[in-house]
């Protein structure tokens, strides 16, 4: 090793004392002498070739080593030095590549080599090898260099570059480094277009060919440069009107043909991207399917399915498909919804009143333009792209610091809040008349507000089947004919299991309740109740491929229209007569009852069978008209359902179930009004499969854990009933809504300890606490949280005396009835998301909104206002429970705005509540948590109490509709019982930070907040998914579904949280 070693040093020795010649050459030398800088180059590219390490310690000499050859090759002018120099910058820059080419990159090397190719290229003929090894470098630093397109354009080098390989076509060997070089040209949006005009696309068409072993590296990189050229639209529709897509569809199906041993699969992926890129345009999707693509794309990819290296052509294939599917309209009359409602007056602008002042029929019309509706813009995006992403994701974060600082000023008179002083009894009360157990009064008490019952009611002859049973007049799903001999219909008794359950007050309770259907049926589910059940219901494991299979099934429906039976088994635009008879032979539809949803059914399919439910048939079920990008039901979520037939046999509970469950994007255009303005966007499809276990069963689907108004009425009244002498229950009626139900108001402290001074002012101070619920309606979730706080509330722990003892609870546990009667997701009957209306809510629009938000005026005014304001919500594309909060430190810190050190002294507190939940609740995750102020949410109830009412800690609490991935219940998907049990923790939590507000030294909550500041660093601020989108992954199972259903809800919603 001694002589290896001492060789390398001389090795070494002798590169520097050659590098230093070089150096000294450079200039005039170098013109001059060109024999000896021939001679120097050699020498160094031989050592270079022959001892690794020199190479290395030549480059490690600073970064002069590098400049000393690239200044010689500058100055070079003569085709030998240069090209030796050419070999010495190929052998270093293909060893430890990395930073070599950063040096190269940032010394200029990229110009310089562009500059000997203008040069180069004025000599007549150039020199082949000089050609040949310029374009080898340039293919090899291209893509390392994030300007290298600009470059080569401003240099002139694209042209020099394309008129090489029109005369060498035949010339594999400079053809090769000639097109890859192109591919990373055309990979610049601006070059694409340029070499489109040059005659470039048509020039790589005569490049590609059909099937042959030869230059296979060739045809690749052809197909690569063919690829980035067609991402530009104007060389895309260059591409259709050279009628060259029938001929990449049959040098596809050539290459699939004969490939038969897929060792081609990047060239057969290669066309199959060209084919992506030029179905970006309407033009291309249109000669896709008259050149029968799909069929030949359909065909081809069953065939490679049995083979997974073959994946990516069958994702590839999928998407391409997918994008020419032919886009339809939703197959309902109008995007408008099948109910009608007389608003009090009509909105004046607003996506709404846009809606309605279209003329009929044309609200949902199909947009067949291109995703992308910019028209391509010829200017330089080298740079655009990395500034375009940073702007996006910090987009949404509100950046004006006017909008950051609370204003607290008062934006009504005191005059017009007075009347509000009858809601906040208890600051008031005196106690001196009134007996302590009777003496809360009562007013208004939602609960027996009694309406006119306009329509018969089928609830008496429920009743009735209670008591005597084995009746079989079932109310909803037209269950005459199907309840089958000796059907006995008992209710189960679950008085003992569900303490506020009882089905006749339920009755009692529907029957106040106004929807503008005016539902004459009550579901059974609600009428039996949900009794959680005790097995666990772990997040279902997504199969490989369902994705795709369910693509393909949708796809191989539109290749075969003759097997589409397209049967409307319901459709509630009409509605004498929703419900459509035949001979017995389908599933029958009904949702005409409380918070129910369905639109219309169509039946897909039809196999052979008898009649009605059949056991053991597999039915996919469709719901084709979803809004949002992504679903938990792509990660483990299923949906619920609850059987009829277990109900009665003792197991009234709504399960988990369906299997081969996605939700992907289908073939239903969104109108631009449907889409908020957006053109070209579609709807999504939720598929699941599901079998079931009961001949003639009655079975109900649904979203999530169905909590109707009427349900809270009921609770409600059974938690009065819950009152001790100790409980001060105060139940007011804050409002009527729009379609005139009543909003209650709950009240709950401890009553005061007697009527003495002292405790009468303990009892007027305590702070209070305001808790509101479901302004969202399809977020049925926060309702069994808001349950969970209730019962908790009214219990008799001695946690819950102290909580009572602590503060006033005031909470609003449905801010949206009428959105929750009516089965609307979002909306409320003005069709508007009321948590977009906290800003500015109108009396008679917004009333529920307009009341609570008039409350805490009323309590600022007073200056009461409240502790902690937290609005429940559901959410649909993020695991656990968290919340969201408002902080204008990490909002400036997101934003990266500039800002004066005092906007950036605040307080810690809006961090304790969410920090004790997740040291208490299982399903609780801090890390999900935000406190960043975006301007989409300024007008939602956080937002507003935070700013204008000045309540520091003000949240919305989000609840997933799926399930946790971590904690206890890691894997798990959520219940009921979780969901209450969430409830009653977020109690326990703010009697532990009445504990650490109220230490007279703080210690306790300093400590607990410097262990916040100290682990945790600003919460990730999350855009719009935690998920990565879904990939996927290795599999395929191919499933025949017997039976395939569209559904599609009524509810259109705009509004995405
Ligand atoms: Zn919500």
């Amino acid at each position: 090793t001694g002589t290896a070693k001492s060789n390398m040093e001389k090795a070494v020795f002798i590169g520097l004392m050659l590098l230093g010649q070089l150096e000294r050459m450079n200039g005039e030398a170098m013109v001059r002498d060109v024999e000896t800088a021939r001679q120097v180059t050699a020498k160094i590219l031989h050592l270079i070739q022959t001892q690794e390490k020199s190479g290395k310690e030549v480059m490690s000499k600073g970064s002069s080593g590098m400049e000393v050859i690239l200044a010689s090759l500058e100055n070079s002018r003569d085709v030998q030095t240069t090209l030796n120099i050419l070999y010495i910058l190929s052998e270093l820059l293909t060893v430890g590549e990395g930073r070599r080419m950063g040096v190269f990159v940032s010394k200029g090397g990229t110009g310089i080599l562009f500059q000997i190719l203008t040069s180069a290229s004025k000599e007549l003929p150039p020199s082949e090898e000089l050609m040949l090894q310029l374009h080898s470098l340039l293919a090899k630093v291209g893509p390392k260099d994030r300007k290298f397109g600009v470059k080569a354009r401003l240099s002139g080098a694209l042209n020099i570059t394309i008129s090489l390989i029109k005369q060498n076509l035949q010339n594999a060997k400079l053809l090769l480094p000639c097109l890859q070089v192109l591919r990373v040209y055309s990979a610049n949006s601006v070059n694409a277009i340029s070499l489109g005009k040059n005659g470039v696309v048509e020039l790589m068409f005569k490049i590609i060919a059909p099937y042959s072993k030869k230059n296979t590296s060739l045809l690749k990189v052809a197909l690569d440069a063919l690829g980035a050229l067609l991402k530009s639209k104007t060389n895309a529709r260059r591409a259709v009107d050279g009628g060259h897509v029938p001929a990449l569809l049959a040098l596809y199906l050539d290459w699939h043909r004969n490939d038969a041993r897929h060792r081609h699969m990047l060239i057969r992926k290669g066309l199959l991207v060209c084919l992506r890129n030029i179905t970006n345009i309407k033009l291309g999707r249109k000669a896709f399917i008259e050149a029968d693509g799909m069929r030949i794309l359909y065909n081809t990819s069953t065939e490679c399915l049995p083979v997974r290296t073959l994946d990516p052509l069958i994702n590839t294939s999928s998407l391409i498909m997918r994008k020419c599917f032919p886009k339809n309209r939703l197959p309902v009359p109008t995007i408008k919804s099948a109910f009608h409602y007389q608003l009090p007056h009509v909105l004046p602008v607003g996506p709404v009143a846009q809606l309605y002042s279209q003329p009929p029929g044309v609200d949902d019309v199909v947009d067949e333009s291109d995703d992308n509706e910019e028209t391509e813009a010829e200017t330089d995006t080298d740079n655009e792209e990395d500034e375009k992403d940073h702007r996006t994701l910090n987009d949404d974060i509100e950046t004006d610091l006017n909008k950051l600082h609370p204003t607290k000023s008062p934006s009504r008179p005191f005059e017009e809040l007075r009347v509000y002083e009858r809601f906040f009894l208890e600051l008031s009360e005196d106690f001196q008349v009134s007996i302590f157990y009777t003496g809360v009064k009562q007013e208004g008490s939602p609960v027996s507000a009694t309406r006119h019952i306009q329509s018969p009611l089928l609830l008496g002859d429920i009743a009735t089947r209670r008591v005597g049973g084995g009746g079989s007049d079932c109310g909803s799903e037209g269950a005459e004919d199907e309840g089958g001999e000796g059907a006995v219909l008992e209710v189960p008794d679950t008085a003992l299991l569900l303490p506020l359950h009882d089905p006749d007050l339920y009755v009692e309770m529907v029957k106040g309740t106004r929807s503008v259907p005016q539902y004459a049926e009550v579901a059974y589910p609600d009428y039996f109740g949900h009794v959680a059940p005790t097995f666990k219901e772990p997040l279902l494991e997504r199969v490989y491929g369902v994705q795709r299979s369910k693509i393909f099934q949708d796809i191989e429906r539109l290749i075969h229209p003759n097997d589409i039976l397209d049967k409307v088994v319901y459709d509630l635009d009409i509605p004498s007569c929703p419900v459509i008879e035949d001979s017995g032979e389908s599933l029958k539809f009904n949702s005409q009852f409380e918070s129910g949803n369905l639109r219309k059914a169509v039946q897909l399919i039809l196999w052979y069978f008898f009649s009605g439910m059949r056991v053991g048939t597999t039915y996919r079920f469709n719901i084709i008209n979803c809004e949002k990008s992504n679903s938990q039901f792509n990660y483990g979520m299923q949906v619920l359902m609850y059987s009829v037939q277990e109900a009665i046999s003792g197991r009234p509970r709504w399960v988990r179930m369906g299997t081969d469950i996605c939700y992907y994007k289908n073939h239903f255009a969104r109108s631009s009004i449907a889409a908020g303005g957006q053109k070209g966007k579609s709807y999504f499809t939720l598929t699941f499969s599901t079998t079931f276990s009961h001949k003639d069963d009655v079975c109900y689907f649904a979203y999530h854990y169905p909590y109707t108004y009427s349900t809270l009425k009921m609770h409600l009244a059974k938690l009065e009933a819950l009152r001790t002498p100790h409980i001060y229950l105060r139940q007011d009626v804050l409002c009527e809504t729009l379609g005139g139900n009543s909003c209650p108001l709950l009240t709950i402290t401890a009553m005061p300890e007697s009527n003495s001074n002292d405790h009468i002012c303990q009892f007027r101070n305590r702070p209070l606490i305001f808790l509101s619920a479901r302004v969202h309606p399809g977020e049925t979730n926060a309702s069994w949280v808001m349950k969970g706080t209730l019962e908790f509330l009214m219990g008799t722990s001695p946690l819950a005396a102290s909580l009572r003892e602590a503060y006033i609870f005031k909470i609003v546990p449905m801010l949206n009835p009428d959105g929750v009667i009516n089965g609307n997701h979002r909306c409320s009957l003005s069709g508007e998301d009321l948590n977009r209306q906290w800003q500015n809510p109108n009396p008679e629009l917004h009333p529920t909104i307009y009341h609570t938000k008039s409350l805490l005026q009323y309590l600022a005014h007073i200056q009461r206002a409240p502790l902690v304001f937290c609005d429940y919500h559901g959410h649909s594309r993020k695991k656990n429970v968290f919340m969201y909060g408002c902080s204008v430190k990490e909002t400036v810190w997101q934003s990266n705005i500039s800002a004066t050190s005092s906007d950036l002294h605040e307080d810690l507190g809006y961090r304790t509540l969410p920090k004790i939940l997740s040291q208490i609740a299982p399903v609780f995750s801090m890390a999900s948590c935000s406190f960043v102020v975006e301007r989409s949410k300024e007008a939602t109830a956080r937002v507003v109490v935070w700013r204008e009412i000045g309540v520091q800690r003000s949240y919305t609490m989000e609840s997933t509709l799926c399930g946790c991935d971590q904690g206890k219940y890691k894997g798990l998907q959520i219940g009921t019982r979780e969901l209450e049990e969430m409830g009653a923790q977020f109690c326990v939590a703010l009697l532990r930070l009445k504990r650490l507000t109220g230490l007279r030294n703080h210690q306790h909550l300093l400590d607990l907040e410097s262990d916040i500041i100290g682990t945790h660093s600003p919460t990730t601020y999350v855009m719009e998914e935690d998920e990565p989108s879904f990939l996927e992954a290795i599999d395929y199972s191919a499933e025949t579904s017997n039976e395939c259903f569209h559904l599609s809800l009524p509810e259109f919603n705009r509004h995405e949280l």
